[in-house]
């Protein structure tokens, strides 16, 4: 007897799904039911799919597989508001998922690879490098899993934050198949406007996703005002330098209309001076930009210092006189791990 590889149906869209279910003798419309069931209701087992016939049901498990996670563990933050999940796919690589919840909302912040290879000095996400991309579905389940927990206490996932482990614009495609997927009616029909997306600054693909005809929030991870120092920092600042990063900054947000948000971690001694902060401001003024300052989650393996309150906010202040719109990062979390990486890290290094 020949038995066929099963196909996986997360992370499949309703015409994928029907013309998936075509073989089987699936009338088209069963696409959008069965994605219904999965998205939508959180069914995880074809027999709880009760519009389909019981001889439908059993032909689709002989044919294809749900994928189903697993929780390998969980954080929560003294104040109740933040919680940090360690979730296990079916080959038991596993990722950090973040739920916070916001006055104005729950926000999840999803990752995007197992590991990451961008190298960046100050970040636990790129200590083991890089094991693999997600899937399209794979990083839709994560969302997915936190809106179940949600929906027991009568709420919803209302924003998502893509700056969780991975590059997100190195697994390009499988990211976009995500953010088209959770925006159809069929899934959370969350808008393109309360998902934002974090990048070390692959300046081709900040280009391609101007075209993408998607309104989503662009942040990059900008770190240090002048190449010198960024290159410390960020190893792929040799290949895209800031003038190309900040080049398709602007390119984003004209063909797009939606600002552009310039991550700015602070390290104590490193990026944090006044000079720093006067380069900064030269360098982002008159563009259509937004800083969000980031005191650093210190890495203990990384052995960089968050700097002194009073260094923050002279910072903060030098940027605001030179008219910048800034944001402090209003920190969540910081009592459990909660910069990208250390609880994967943790676990692992055990
Ligand atoms: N690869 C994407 C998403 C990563 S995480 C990117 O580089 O943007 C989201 C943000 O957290 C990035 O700006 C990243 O540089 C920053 N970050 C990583 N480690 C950090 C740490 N230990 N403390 C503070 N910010 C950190």
């Amino acid at each position: 007897m020949v038995t066929l590889a099963k196909t996986e149906l997360f992370g499949l869209f309703a015409a994928e799904t029907a013309e998936a279910m075509k073989p089987l003798g699936l009338e088209p419309y069963r696409g959008k039911q069965i994605v219904e069931w999965l998205y939508k209701h959180g069914v995880r087992e074809f027999d709880a799919m009760t519009n389909l016939s019981k001889d439908q049901r059993v032909k689709l498990a002989l044919r294809f597989t749900i994928m189903k996670l697993s929780q390998k563990a969980a954080q929560h933050s003294v104040d109740g508001r933040t919680s940090k999940f360690l979730i296990a796919f079916p080959d038991d690589m596993a990722v950090e998922t973040v739920l916070m919840r916001q006055p104005y909302g729950n926000s999840v912040c999803i990752s995007t690879q197992v590991g990451c290879a961008m190298g960046c000095s100050f970040c636990a996400s790129t200590l083991g490098g890089l094991a693999r991309n997600l899937t399209g579905g794979e990083i839709l389940s994560q969302v997915l899993y936190i809106n179940e927990l949600l929906k027991q206490e009568d709420h919803k996932v209302d924003s998502i934050v893509i700056m969780g482990s991975g590059e997100p614009l190195a697994n390009y495609d499988n990211v976009l198949r995500f953010i088209r997927l959770i925006h159809e009616p069929y899934c959370l029909g969350l808008s393109y406007r309360s998902i934002t997306l974090s990048t070390s600054g692959l300046v081709p693909e900040i280009n391609k996703l101007a075209e993408e005809a998607i309104p989503i929030t662009l942040s990059i991870s900008l770190h240090a005002p002048n190449n010198e120092l960024r290159t410390r920092l960020m190893p792929i600042n040799k290949r895209y330098p800031i003038e190309q990063v900040l080049a398709a900054g602007n390119r984003y947000a004209e063909i797009t209309g939606r600002r552009v948000t310039y991550e700015y971690t602070l390290i104590a001694g490193i990026n944090d001076q006044p000079v720093h902060a006067r380069e900064l401001a030269a360098l982002l003024k008159g563009r259509l930009a937004n800083v969000n300052l980031i005191p650093i989650n210190p890495v203990p393996e990384r052995g960089l210092l968050r700097p002194a309150q009073t260094d923050i906010v002279r910072f903060e202040q030098l940027l605001k006189s030179e008219h910048l719109n800034v944001t402090l990062r209003r920190e969540m979390g910081t009592d459990i791990d909660a910069a990208c990486g250390q609880l994967r890290h943790k676990v692992l290094s055990k």
